[in-house]
């Protein structure tokens, strides 16, 4: 295990002097973007950071313009302390926790919207929410100009809108996608498990069954999405702890709908489960499609 310093900066002005030597030096920046309490999926993301790049950059910033008024920003969880210990454990060179005021002194009259990319699916039952994602990760990006950022496949579709906000916007960094992490039942990690009852945590385990039943359809032949859509909402309709927002299956390289599984695909599903909204996601192969397509 690698115990070092790590350097938590509040202020845009401190990170960016602490990183100004390493630029500098031409060494490499990976930034990894979360919004605190850590957990495997995070570090999965720095680990790759690290043996990936030379100076690594995690921020901690729970960033209340992508959460809808309904939506859970109060009750997201929050430990400083506990994400500063994991984050020094695993190696990490600075640790960038603004405060809302720090990075919004006032309301921004600029905001990156994707259209229709970040309105569609999730984006239908949580309006507003990528445009508040795009925004402040490109301006995390104009913070610590890093080389790689590091994001998870859990959140596919935030996934695809910061590629392809960075393509379109010319931004010089690369994305670097990471395959979800799951708890030994499937569930996949996310820091507001922790608020599930214990009942709703047995409850949520019927998403990830689900979207892995989805994918076995596919990969044993089924063509038609409407079948699998069908036989999946009616296994999640059956766990009563559990409320479907959304479940959709899309083009894995543009979300796009499709009308036929003839290439790789990606089934994503939204669920209130008691209090807490959960999202998860699992790529999918056609029969004769997956080797050419991989
Ligand atoms: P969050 O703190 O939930 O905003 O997540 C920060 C980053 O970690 C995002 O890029 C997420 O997609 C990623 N992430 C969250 N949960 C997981 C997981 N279970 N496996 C892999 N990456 C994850």
């Amino acid at each position: 295990m690698r115990t070092k310093r790590v350097e938590r900066y509040e202020t845009i002005a401190d990170l960016r002097a602490s990183l100004a030597p390493a630029r500098r030096a031409e060494h490499s920046i990976g930034v990894v973007p979360t919004m605190g309490y850590l957990h495997a999926g995070h570090l999965e993301l720095v680990r790759r950071a690290r043996a990936e790049t030379d100076v690594v950059v995690v921020t901690i910033f729970v960033n209340p313009t992508q959460f809808g008024e309904n939506d859970d920003f109060a009750n997201y969880p929050r430990n400083m302390e506990r994400d500063l210990a994991l984050l020094r454990q695993a190696g990490v060179d600075a640790v960038f926790t603004p405060s809302v005021a720090e990075m919004y002194p006032a309301p921004l009259q600029t905001a990156i919207a994707l259209k229709p990319l970040g309105d569609m699916l999730i984006g239908t039952v949580r309006p507003g929410h990528f445009t508040g994602v795009a925004t402040v990760v490109a301006k995390l990006f104009n913070i610590t100009q890093p080389t790689r950022a590091y994001f998870g496949e859990k959140d596919f579709q935030q996934l695809a809108v910061i590629r392809r906000m960075v393509a379109d916007l010319d931004i010089p960094v690369e994305i670097v996608g990471v395959p979800t992490v799951r708890e030994a039942d499937g569930l996949a990690m996310s820091s507001r498990n922790v608020r599930l009852s214990p009942q709703d945590r047995v409850a949520a385990r019927v998403l990830s069954a689900a979207l892995r039943e989805g994918a076995a359809m596919i990969a044993a032949g089924e063509r038609d999405p409407q079948r699998v859509l069908a036989v999946l909402e009616e296994m999640i309709a059956a766990e009563p702890g559990v409320l479907l927002r959304s479940l959709d299956i899309g083009d894995a390289a543009d979300l796009a709908a499709i009308a036929t599984i003839d290439r790789p695909v990606v089934l994503l599903v939204t669920a209130m489960v008691g209090p807490v909204l959960l999202i998860d996601q699992q790529e999918a192969w056609p029969k004769a499609g997956r080797e050419e397509s991989r």
